[in-house]
């Protein structure tokens, strides 16, 4: 076993790897940037080195800094995490020229995985069922538009080189395959610098199932499947183990294949074989295709710990440090079922935009299990993954363990920004996933389950009462301000009466007068037991099911001069993908302005109202700050 360990990732997934080297007694060096000096992972590890500025392209993909950290700390082994360097095979070859250990597989195997056509095509050659469709060399556009009319439509376009959904465009007609091949050229080319796309026969309705592997060069086992059909655009939202409806038989087909795949290149660590999968009429064994390999630890695998109860970061330390697989096929078992969400600081209406601030509280509760890099008091930067944390729960069977989802993301407590909870919690009450038939249309197909959370007349008067401090304290026992009239409290948009009653307040909201009575350290509001609440900042929080924020406005700042709609600011840091409009040019309120990409995600942002543009301050290419003015509108008497 190695004595120490560099772990070259940030956030959650560098403390999960911190905590599996901890149990093994195996010293840990954390490497951050400028932004993440405070960072939990740094705070975790047992020493911690400064790799330069906050952009990734300056810190955590400088694979250089980083052999050198490990080199200079001593350390013996190198785990990459996800994202980042991790499926990058020339890092892998630096970490081994260094005399290092690359806690993962072999460059060649990320290298024979790491395009979809080669990948499909060794796939194919190994036996292994692959997706039908055209992995050719000749990417002339007639001979494309040929192949996919030999598919049949509808088709998929995928960059060879892509990840993250990115390259990707379905294609319903023929009519419509030129304009889909030239965007998803265009994206493959900007986003992997490589242009080449295969064509696959689209799926309908498909599942996405997926096989964990393990391999130590020589043999491999699989730790079962994981379903990640809950996708929004082609990212996963909420994973679980096992596949509902799974049979043994399809179980065994899949396990093998996967499996099958893995000794095809002589595997080494830990792996997922990714499969789209019909299961309009069940599952079959014929009825899964695979899509491709990602060569490191997943995301989504802490559902795989939960029903084998293995640790997978100590499968990977213990086999890179060169020993044999801990457990044979025949010795792995599952144990009952298990869900995994993640959340993400994002403004779900706004279209889920990645969001930023600091967490004013974060509670998780105590019967999930959480993998998180941040605490309360942590900053949620713009320079990376929005990720909050994963909440994974555990239960005897499917419907034990979704009602422990559904009370673990009630009782899960952020404030400080806006995130995706109350998202994940309609999600995990949609009844297509209830009843275990999701399809990876399923998100698509529910635009209501990213509405804003608007809370009725109760929830609105127990947020007035944590605003005004009324919570804390006995009023009715003689508090001499509210002692005579209402007081006016304001609560986001709106302005409440409140009086002091017995045993609490009664509070007017429009027409309708809600009781709010304490309940022990709790209120009633109408009966109702309101879940636990916070005032932070110029804020208020309420938590629980459709948890919500709203501000205290500040009556002195009411009708204050604002921008008044004139102008588009940039939402948060990012590059300027595309600008759509030029200056002079009349636009119609929603007509695209710029195209913002940030994270991993592009944000189309749109002209507030008609008008004409006035000015355009940025160009393609060009990397904005928040705030930024973007482009501005001539004002409404001008146009
Ligand atoms: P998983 O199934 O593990 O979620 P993904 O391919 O969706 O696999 O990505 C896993 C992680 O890899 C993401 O959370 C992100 O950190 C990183 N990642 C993947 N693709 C991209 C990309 N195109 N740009 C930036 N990061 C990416
Ligand atoms: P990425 O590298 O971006 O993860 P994948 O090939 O894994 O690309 O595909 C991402 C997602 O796109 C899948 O999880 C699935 O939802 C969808 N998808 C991929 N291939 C097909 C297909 N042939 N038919 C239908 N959906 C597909
Ligand atoms: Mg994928």
């Amino acid at each position: 076993m190695f004595n120490k360990v560099l772990i070259a990732n940030r956030g959650e997934i560098a403390c999960r790897i911190i905590r599996s080297c901890q149990k093994l007694g195996v010293a840990t060096v954390a490497v951050y940037s400028d932004a993440d000096a405070d960072a939990l992972h740094v705070r975790m590890a047992d020493e911690a080195v400064r790799l330069g500025p906050a952009p990734v392209a300056d810190s955590y993909l400088r694979g250089d800094l980083i052999v050198q950290a490990a080199l200079d700390t001593g350390a013996q082994g190198i785990h990459p995490g996800y994202g980042f360097l991790s499926e990058n095979p020339g890092f892998v070859d630096a970490v081994t020229a260094a005399g290092l250990v690359f806690i993962g597989p072999s460059a060649d195997a990320i290298r024979k995985m790491g395009l979809k056509d080669a990948a499909k095509a060794l796939m194919d050659k190994a036996g292994v069922p692959v997706v039908p469709g055209y992995l050719g060399a000749d990417q002339s556009a007639d001979v494309l538009a040929a192949e996919a009319g030999k598919i049949g439509y509808p088709v998929l376009i995928k960059a060879v080189a892509g990840g993250g959904g990115k390259g990707m465009r379905l294609v319903e007609a023929a009519a419509d395959f030129a304009d889909a091949l030239d965007s998803a050229k265009a994206e493959a080319r900007t986003a992997f610098g490589n242009a080449d796309v295969l064509i696959e026969k689209y799926i309908q309705q498909p599942r996405h199932i997926e096989v964990q592997v393990f391999g130590d060069g020589t043999d491999a086992v699989h730790l079962f499947e994981r379903d990640c059909s809950l996708q929004r655009r082609h990212q996963k939202v909420i994973e679980e183990a096992p596949a509902p409806g799974m049979t043994d038989a399809v179980r065994a087909a899949m396990g093998d294949a996967a499996v099958k795949a893995a000794r095809a290149i002589g595997y080494s660590g830990a792996g997922t074989i990714e499969f789209i999968v019909d299961g309009k009429n069940g599952l079959r064994t014929d009825g899964f295709w695979f899509m491709e390999m990602n060569t490191r630890l997943q995301v989504e695998h802490p559902v795989t710990e939960a029903i084998t109860g293995v640790d997978l970061v100590d499968w990977q330390l213990r086999v890179a440090s060169g020993q044999a697989l801990p457990l044979r096929q025949d010795q792995l078992q599952i144990t009952g079922h298990a869900f995994e969400a993640r959340l993400y600081a994002e403004d779900v209406p706004a279209g889920f935009l990645p969001a930023t601030g600091t967490l004013a509280a974060l509670h998780f509760p105590a019967l999930a299990r959480i993998d998180s890099g941040v605490a309360a008091g942590s900053e949620i930067s713009p320079w990376y993954d929005p990720m909050i944390a994963k909440i994974t729960v555990h239960g005897p069977d499917r419907g034990a363990a979704l009602t422990a989802l559904s009370t673990a993301l009630a009782q899960t407590q952020v404030a400080g920004t806006v995130t995706n909870l109350g998202f994940l919690q309609r999600l995990a009450a949609a009844p297509d996933f209830v009843a275990g038939t999701m399809d990876t249309g399923l998100i698509g197909r529910m635009p209501e389950l990213a509405a804003s959370a608007v809370p009725g007349a109760q929830r609105l008067a127990y947020a007035a009462l944590i605003a005004a401090g009324l919570d804390r304290g006995a009023p009715w026992q003689g508090f001499a301000l509210w002692q005579g009239a209402p007081q006016r409290v304001l609560i986001g948009e709106e302005s409440v009466l409140v009086t002091a009653a017995q045993g609490g307040w009664d509070v007017q909201v429009g027409e309708q007068i809600v009781q709010l009575r304490r309940a022990g350290p709790n209120w009633r509001v109408d009966g109702a037991l309101m879940p636990h609440a916070l005032r932070h900042g110029a804020a208020v929080t309420v938590f629980g099911a459709d948890p919500f924020t709203l501000d205290l406005p500040d009556p002195l700042a009411r009708g204050g001069a604002g921008p008044g709609g004139d102008v588009v600011l940039s939402p948060m840091p990012g590059l300027v993908a595309a600008v759509a409009v030029t200056e002079g040019q009349s636009v119609a309120e929603g007509d695209r302005m710029v195209v913002l990409e940030a994270m991993k995600m592009e944000h189309v942002l749109r002209a507030p109202r008609s008008g004409i543009v006035a000015q355009v301050a940025v160009t393609a290419g060009d990397q904005v700050k928040a705030g930024v003015a973007l482009v501005t509108l001539a004002p409404e008497d001008a146009a």
